[in-house]
C-alpha cells in the first residue's frame, strides 16, 4: 500500500515552505524554542525541516533509515510552532507528526526506545517496565483510600506512580486533598496508562485501547469527577476519551488545589519564602491554554515572590519530556538539551526556586539542574511542594 492512500495530510504537508518562522520564541536572534532544533541544531531537527523530511519519505523520494525515524520522533509534540507558523495549517503539525509516526509503526520501522517504551506500556501497563502490582509504591506511609465512590478519583499517572521524586509529588497531592477534607479516593495497582504518550508517539490501536480500559474501569466504578497530578493524563482524558464515549469532568491538580485555597479550606498563611519562578508545562499551558491558574496559586502563597522568565506562556521552552522523550531520551546528553536550557533561563532571573506543575517536567527538569551543577542556587519543587510547606505540613518530599 502507497503512503498515499494511507497518509492523512498527504493534501496538506506540502504548504509548509521552510520559512522557518516556527523556530522563534519572542525574538528574531533567539531560534531556540523547538527542543530539537535547540538541541542538534540542524535544519532536519526544526519543525519545517522534520516536514520536509517527512514528505520526502512518504513520498518516497528518501529511504528510511534509523536516523530519519529518530528525527522524527524528536519532536516532542511541545506545540511551540503550532503558536509561531503564520499559516493556516498551523493548527495540524503535530497531527501531521503523529500521523507520519503512525505511518512508521505500520510498517514496524521505530527506532527501539520507541519500541520499548510501547511494549513496557502493553505489557505492564507503564512505560518503564516496572510491575504492575508496585503501581501503589508511591502511597507508602500516606494514608489514602481506593476510590469506591467518592466524589473525585485521583488519577497518579505512570510517573508519579513510580518515579520516586515524582511520588513525593503524588503523595503532597494525596496529603493536601485529605487536609481539606475532600472525598476521593486511588485506584492503586487498578490503574493503568492513560495512554497520552502513547498517542502522540502514533500507536493508535495501544492508544484506544488504554482509552476503552480506562473509560470501561471508571465508569464501572461511578467516578464522574477525576482529578489528575499530571497535565498529560489531564490532556488524555480531557481532549482524547470523549472520541471513545468518555464522559468525565477533569481537572488538572492546580484548579482543585487554587479553589480549597480560596474557600479556606487550605491554610497557606505559612508561606513560603524565596524567589519563585515557574515552567509552564506544555500539555497544561499551549495543550490546554491553562496559564493563570498555577500563576494565581504560587502568587497567593505569602513570602513568595514570583519572577517570569522571559520565555513563559505560550512562548515557554519545553522541558524536552513530550511524546514519551523523558523515558525515550533523544534529546539528552549535552548542555544544548532543553531541559538543561530551561532551568539556566530559570537561574538567570534569580529565582532560587523553579516551580513545576508537571511530574515529568519535575523530573527532567531535577535532573537538568544536577547536570547544570546549580544544586544549592537552584532547587527544583512541584507547586504541590510549595503549597504543603505553606500549609505547614509535612511536606511530601518524606521518601
Ligand atoms: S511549519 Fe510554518 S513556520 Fe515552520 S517552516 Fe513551515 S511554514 Fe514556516
Ligand atoms: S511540536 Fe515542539 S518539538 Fe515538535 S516541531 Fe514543533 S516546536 Fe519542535
Amino acid at each position: 500500500m502507497m503512503f498515499t492512500d494511507t497518509y492523512r495530510f498527504n493534501d496538506v504537508i506540502h504548504r509548509c515552505f521552510r520559512c522557518g518562522y516556527c523556530k522563534f520564541p519572542t525574538n528574531w536572534m533567539d531560534v531556540n524554542n523547538c527542543p530539537p532544533y535547540a538541541r542538534f541544531r540542524m535544519e532536519p531537527y526544526s519543525c519545517g525541516g522534520r516536514l520536509w523530511l517527512t514528505r520526502a519519505w512518504l513520498n518516497e523520494e528518501l529511504d528510511w533509515s534509523e536516523h530519519l525515524a529518530e528525527i522524527l520522533y524528536s519532536c516532542t509534540t511541545c506545540r511551540n510552532c503550532e503558536v509561531k507558523c503564520p499559516l493556516s495549517f498551523n493548527v495540524d503539525i503535530v497531527n501531521m507528526v503523529v500521523a507520519a509516526r503512525s505511518e512508521m509503526i505500520e510498517r514496524g520501522k521505530i527506532p527501539g526506545a520507541v519500541k520499548r517504551f510501547l511494549e513496557n506500556i502493553d505489557l505492564h501497563g507503564n512505560p518503564y517496565g516496572s510491575a504492575r502490582s508496585k503501581r501503589d509504591a508511591w502511597m507508602e506511609g500516606v494514608e489514602i483510600e481506593g476510590y469506591n465512590g467518592q466524589e473525585y478519583l485521583y488519577y497518579v499517572g505512570c510517573t508519579g506512580s513510580y518515579d520516586t521524586r515524582a511520588q513525593k509529588s503524588a503523595r503532597a497531592l494525596g496529603m493536601l486533598l485529605r487536609k481539606a477534607g475532600l472525598s476521593f479516593g486511588v485506584l492503586g495497582n487498578q490503574e493503568n496508562c492513560d495512554g497520552n504518550e502513547v498517542h502522540k508517539l502514533g500507536e493508535a490501536g495501544l492508544f484506544e485501547m488504554l482509552a476503552q480500559e480506562n473509560i470501561g474501569r471508571f465508569n464501572g466504578l461511578g467516578a464522574k469527577k477525576i482529578i489528575t497530578l499530571s497535565p498529560h493524563a489531564y490532556n488524555a482524558i480531557k481532549n482524547l476519551y470523549p472520541r471513545y464515549g468518555g464522559d468525565f469532568r477533569v481537572f488538572h491538580y492546580t484548579r482543585v488545589i487554587f479553589e480549597l485555597i480560596k474557600e479556606g479550606k487550605l491554610d497557606i498563611s505559612g508561606g513560603f519564602a524565596a524567589q519563585v519562578t515557574y515552567h509552564d508545562p506544555c500539555f497544561l499551558g499551549r495543550w490546554n491554554e491553562e496559564y493563570e491558574t498555577p500563576r494565581r496559586i504560587l502568587a497567593a502563597v505569602p513570602s513568595l515572590r514570583l519572577i517570569e522568565m522571559e520565555k513563559n506562556r505560550d512562548a515557554a521552552l519545553c522541558c524536552g519530556g513530550g511524546a514519551g522523550n523523558f523515558e525515550i531520551d533523544l534529546l539528552s546528553g549535552s548542555e544544548s538539551s532543553p531541559a538543561r536550557r530551561r532551568v539556566r533561563q530559570a537561574a538567570e532571573t534569580g529565582a532560587t526556586v523553579l516551580a513545576a506543575a508537571c511530574p515529568k517536567c519535575l523530573v527532567m527538569l531535577e535532573d537538568a539542574a544536577k547536570a547544570e551543577e546549580l544544586e544549592g542556587r537552584l532547587s527544583i519543587r512541584d507547586i504541590l511542594e510549595i503549597v504543603t510547606d505553606a500549609c505547614g505540613m509535612e511536606s511530601g518530599l518524606q521518601t
